[in-house]
């Protein structure tokens, strides 16, 4: 009989309508079944509020490896910017078998539900700096980048390009936070054409001596439980994302959620979480945490949809 109570009858109304107008009719996409929602009257809510502001209040900010690049094509891993350099041109066969060592040791980790970030982090710092020093013993050289990602099977989500496409068209900024390899992701996004000027990324970038040839990494290390810091410390002052309250953020990983940390002074911010691998076992926790999760969705669709409903606002 609940609905026969007046303060409640109007608001549940209310949340039937907008639910109904955006899955329904605006967003079919939100309907799919690889999309799964804790609220979705606030999802929706704020969606709404963001199409209302428009296009120009809003800023992108994503993960790169397995975020904006496939999880898997055809039943094989597609490799991320670390595992591009797996490549004989780069380095020996000696460094590709610890750097799969480590991977073995560590992914597993990464990923395990039953560790805390806490937990994870000087694990996750003790990979990522072996990994590095490994990739430094072996004179990487910068010529040889390009070939290694056109060598490689690196594939960018279905419908990132127009992802990409839309966002530069509307000048909506958008920031890649990345633990990867920098100058190799900046490499993926030049070779599909879409490295556009509204693209702004912060990552681990080599950096090579006089000759061409790597001698270290630059700056703080960014890793996958540590985006909070870097969020803070660099994408806090990038001019290009001021005046840009509305926060769209997607990633894979629990550790990307701290990626808008940043932004100063937000108005709306939808998280949007990739769950890709271990499904059973960590959905009850991405479901919790973000405010969307897309399972095993290899495409862009639903992320193009809310850009699509954002950026037709009339009055942007
Ligand atoms: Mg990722």
């Amino acid at each position: 009989m609940i609905y026969h109570i007046p303060w409640i009858h109007t608001p549940v109304r209310t949340v039937l309508a907008i639910w109904h107008q955006l899955s329904k009719t605006e967003i079919p996409e939100l309907a799919k079944c690889s999309v799964l929602m804790r609220e979705r009257s606030r999802v929706e809510e704020t969606i709404h509020a963001m199409q209302r502001a428009g296009a120009g209040s809003l800023q992108v900010i994503s993960d790169f490896d397995m975020t904006l690049t496939k999880f898997t094509y055809n039943g094989k891993r597609v490799p991320t910017t670390h595992n591009i350099l797996d490549n004989q041109l780069l380095i020996n066969e000696n460094c590709t078998k610890k750097m799969r060592e480590l991977l073995n040791t560590y992914y597993p980790i990464e990923i395990d539900a039953s560790l805390s970030a806490e937990e994870k982090l000087p694990l996750m710092v003790e990979w990522w700096t072996k990994v590095h020093e490994l990739l430094i013993q072996q004179k990487i050289r910068k010529d040889m980048l390009a070939v290694a990602v056109k060598e490689s099977s690196v594939m960018l989500r279905d419908g990132c390009k127009l992802f990409f496409d839309r966002l530069s068209e509307h000048q909506v900024p958008l920031l890649i936070l990345s633990a990867g390899v920098g100058d190799v992701l900046e490499e993926v996004i030049r070779q599909n054409h879409v490295f556009h000027p509204n693209v702004h990324v912060i990552s681990n970038y080599m950096d090579f001596d006089k000759t061409g040839v790597l001698r270290a990494f630059k700056g703080q290390l960014i890793h996958t439980f540590n985006k909070r810091e870097c969020a803070l410390s660099q994408a806090a002052g990038l001019r290009q994302l001021q005046g840009c309250p509305n926060v769209l953020l997607l990633g894979d990983s629990l550790g990307d959620l701290t990626m808008a940390d940043g932004v100063s002074e937000p108005k709306n911010i939808l998280t949007i979480g990739f769950l890709n691998d271990q499904v059973e076992e960590r959905k009850e926790s991405y479901i919790n945490s973000f405010d969307m999760v897309l399972v095993k969705d290899e495409t862009m669709d639903v992320p193009n949809a809310i850009i699509r409903y954002i950026s037709s606002s009339r009055d942007k």
